[in-house]
């Protein structure tokens, strides 16, 4: 076991990495990252803050020989970046996992092929592949780039033939997937740890509400039938054993209209779905990926009550700085991520309520959001 003293270190530095670090922090690690930037979400928490690209092999091994294990809070990291640092520490989770999950289609052909429940999907690169794959999936249907596509980045809808022009044109001549556009019913997750001994835990089922394909408020326990709870937990258990994973994952899915689940992304890292166990559970997703890199027992995953979360995006910065104390009079718990640009779309912190029921929770969190914008009322 990697012991309380040791060094994480981290390869990102954005708000995940903020929260792993902060984890790491209360039980006596030591923390370094590493992203081309400074003055970062983590950088701001870590002990050491390495600022370089992640191409300069001579800076990744100095770094990976200076902690004690490497994990990640961005899954984009170049392949061989991972294997490098891989021959001079610890990596947790593996370069094979983030390399099959930095790239839709390698995802997706994972998924099929190991007998996960996928939207039907075609490899697309020509016009003519395009044209075939329409033949099958038929309208509406959805083109996004193969790679380095998050919050629905290079993602177009297509509704009728006149749409293909244009999709292709935002592909710009990339690796494409086409996937069937699901109708779905709800969005949902299942945020899990797994060690290596291969000890599995999860938070149950969270659903997920998006705007403009952005995450915009997760709410936990979800409303969904029993059978949909558990297939749900399996095929999360189902994946995490395949990789043979260490660390916090997720797995996000649509639930159709006649309740069958389909898997639509893994994340190979916490992620925002799973933010509201920073407040509301026993272990929270960052606490339990240090103890599954570290090779700590997991913790238990428990809520503590019905939660909910909702994300603080830039553009409420748009008629001058939120009123915070509006939010925090409600009984909301802030978290903001020490950025300094409050772009439109750019996640810069989210507030967690917690109540008796779900509904209680989301209502607090919408509407301690809603206050963020407007007169100072307490
Ligand atoms: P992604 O970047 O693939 O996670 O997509 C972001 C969001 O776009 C998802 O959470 C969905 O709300 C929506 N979306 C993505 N793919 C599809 C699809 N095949 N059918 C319907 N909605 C989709």
């Amino acid at each position: 076991m990697i012991e309380p003293g040791s060094t994480i270190g981290i390869f990102g530095s954005g708000q995940l990495g903020r929260m792993l670090a902060i984890e790491a922090r209360k039980m006596g690690f030591r923390v370094a990252c590493f992203s081309p930037a400074s003055d970062t979400p983590t950088g701001q928490i870590a002990d050491v803050e390495i600022v370089s690209p992640y191409e300069d092999l001579e800076v990744v091994r100095r770094f990976a020989d200076s902690v004690d294990v490497v994990t990640f809070e961005f899954e984009n990291i170049p392949a061989h970046t991972i294997e490098v640092a891989s021959n001079h520490s610890k990596v947790h989770p593996n370069g094979d996992i983030l390399y099959i999950t930095q790239n839709r289609l390698r995802e997706k052909t994972f998924l099929f092929g190991s007998g996960f429940p996928v939207a039907p999907f075609y490899q697309v690169v020509t016009r003519e592949d395009l044209e075939k794959a329409i033949g099958k999936t038929g309208y509406p249907c959805v083109l996004k780039t193969a790679g380095f596509g998050y919050d629905g980045k290079g993602q177009t809808k297509i509704r009728s033939k006149a749409d293909i022009g244009p999709a292709l044109e935002k592909g710009g001549g990339r690796e494409c997937i086409l996937e069937s556009f699901i109708d779905f019913e709800k969005e949902v997750s299942v945020v899990c740890g797994r060690d290596e001994k291969g000890n599995f835990e999860n938070y149950g089922v969270m659903e997920n509400d998006h705007m403009n394909h952005i995450l915009d408020v997760t709410f936990a326990p979800a409303e969904v039938p029993h059978a949909v709870w558990e297939e749900a937990i399996e095929i999360a258990r189902g994946i995490a054993e395949k990789f043979g994973y260490v660390g916090t994952m997720c797995v996000e899915f649509f639930l159709t209209k006649k309740k069958d689940l389909l898997v639509n992304e893994i994340a190979p890292r916490p992620h925002n779905s799973g933010h509201l166990t920073f407040d509301a559970a026993y272990t929270s997703q960052f606490e339990q990926q240090l103890r599954a890199v570290c090779g700590m027992p997991l913790g238990p995953t428990g809520l503590l009550k019905p939660a909910a979360m909702a994300n603080i995006l830039g553009d409420l910065w748009s008629d001058g700085e939120p009123v915070w104390r509006n939010a925090l009079s409600m009984g909301a718990k802030l978290h903001l991520y020490g950025k300094s640009e409050p772009r439109p779309g750019r996640k810069m912190g989210h507030l967690t309520a917690m109540a008796d029921t779900v509904g209680k929770a989301v209502e607090i969190v919408r509407s301690a959001r809603e206050s963020l914008i407007g007169k100072l009322i307490h």
